[in-house]
């Protein structure tokens, strides 16, 4: 089934009765040349990529819920290239140039919207910083802008720029930054893979990885034992109790991250906001509703809902930077288990179990990069070397310090991301 405006329009006089669901439910075989553990975003790209680019189509998908149920459907869905550091910035570099032609690749209406994402600085040590940045992204080849106070109150005159707690300098802009809706990029990808032939197999909890003489043989799950030559984690926030089923440490802690929507309003935002201060990131979704977040609850856990402490924290920025929607009800919230790395970089990686392949270590910052996380993560898989875009996401930097990607400028400590 092939979307396009003559089948909706079709569909639309026909009474829509001749739509199909997008991807099957098999039954596991006994058997795959490879499984990939978790059915979020970065799972199912990689099963999409495996499929497409390496013709590996024995393939399955094994996710404990449903798909979506994970970071990819609770995510705040920003998507940009605005990295600083070698290693980060070729890599988010061509997620977003695969991101501009996803929706053609896939035939799937992920709803990318670039409306520019603008980086509001307080201060004169910010905005070197994002001068710094901006510079660094040029380099890359990918666009940024400073933009002064004035430029920036004309593009968003909400902003609290008269008696502001923290005074507004200016904002670094990417125009080409946006947004996607999280969900249709999982089923995007869904679709896309089991077109192929590969199986998605939900309710499908792995519980233990078997390993004979170093190298993998398989996995147990709830829905019995599978055979694989090839076992590829990508379980986000769950990634180290998956590997540890193997017997492997992971450098990895998981903490809660909270995002918020408010009921639906006019239009009054037109592109992503964040706030340096406070670290306050808020869009507007096409049903109308704000969408924004702050920092981790700053305690390690593996529930997926959070505290107040960090509810009051955001919404006292959100009224600080733009008292104009202190009136707006809070419709909802939520959390994700974030798998934090201590230099906020991620993996993809081998590990030293034959066979068995890691991707983890996100933090909050895994949806803009699930194109290329799923491209380069097969890459690896297909063929047991690093994909070029993705060869500075080592695992064994943990252990020598040496190529460190230290993003965010807080050392080890996880909870200062
Ligand atoms: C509130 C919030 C806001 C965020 N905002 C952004 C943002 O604006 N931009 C951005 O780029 N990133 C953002 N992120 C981060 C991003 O969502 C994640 O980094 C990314 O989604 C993680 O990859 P994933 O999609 O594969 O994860 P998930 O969707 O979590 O997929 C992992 C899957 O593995 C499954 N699983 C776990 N254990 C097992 C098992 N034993 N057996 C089988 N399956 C298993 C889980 O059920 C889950 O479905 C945010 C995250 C949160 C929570």
């Amino acid at each position: 089934m092939r979307f396009s405006g003559w089948r909706v329009l079709r569909e639309g006089l026909t009474g829509n009765r001749g739509w199909q669901g997008h991807w099957r439910d098999p039954d596991p075989k006994p058997q795959y040349d490879a499984v990939i553990i978790g059915g979020g975003g970065h799972g199912l790209a990689t099963a999409y990529y495996l499929a497409k680019d390496h013709g590996m189509t024995n393939i399955a998908v094994l996710e404990r819920s449903y798909i979506g149920g994970g970071n990819v459907g609770r995510n705040t869905t920003i998507v940009r290239a605005n990295y600083y550091l070698p290693g980060n910035s070729e890599f988010y570099s061509h997620s977003l140039k695969l991101w501009e032609g996803l929706e053609q690749d896939l035939n799937y209406n992920a709803m990318m919207s670039q409306r520019g994402i603008l980086n509001v600085f307080h201060n004169d040590a910010q905005r070197d910083s994002a001068v710094r940045r901006a510079n660094a992204i040029i380099n890359q080849g990918d666009d940024a802008e400073i933009l002064s106070r004035d430029q920036l109150r004309d593009m968003v005159p909400l902003l609290n720029y008269a008696n502001n707690r923290f005074p507004i300098q200016g904002a670094l802009l990417q125009r080409r930054a946006g947004t996607a809706r999280h969900d249709a990029v999982a089923w995007g990808f869904a679709r896309g893979a089991d077109q192929r032939g590969v199986d998605i197999l939900q309710n499908c909890e792995v519980t233990g990885i078997r390993t004979e003489g170093g190298k993998v043989i398989g996995v147990e799950t709830s829905r019995g034992l599978i055979r694989a030559g090839k076992v590829a984690m990508a379980a986000a926030g769950r990634s180290s109790q998956v590997a540890a089923m193997a017997g492997l440490t992971l450098p990895i802690e998981s903490h809660v991250l909270q995002a918020f929507v408010s009921e639906g309003l006019k239009p009054i935002i037109d592109h992503v906001l964040t706030f340096a201060e406070g670290h306050l990131y808020i869009s507007q979704s096409d049903k109308g509703g704000l969408v924004f977040g702050s920092y981790l609850d700053l305690y390690a856990s593996y529930a997926a809902r959070g505290n107040l402490p960090m509810v009051e924290h955001t919404m006292e920025a959100c009224v600080a930077m733009l008292p104009a929607i202190g009136k707006a009800r809070l419709l909802r919230s939520w959390g994700g288990i974030m798998d934090m790395t201590p230099d906020g970089s991620p993996i993809i990686d081998r590990t030293s179990i034959e066979g068995l392949y890691l991707n983890a270590g996100w933090c909050y910052g895994g949806f803009k990069a699930t194109p290329a996380s799923g491209q380069c993560y097969a890459h690896l898989i297909a063929t047991d070397r690093p994909h070029e875009a993705a060869a500075g996401f080592r695992l064994d930097r943990f252990e020598t310090g040496r190529g460190l990607m230290d993003e965010e400028a807080t050392g080890a400590q996880h909870n200062l991301h």
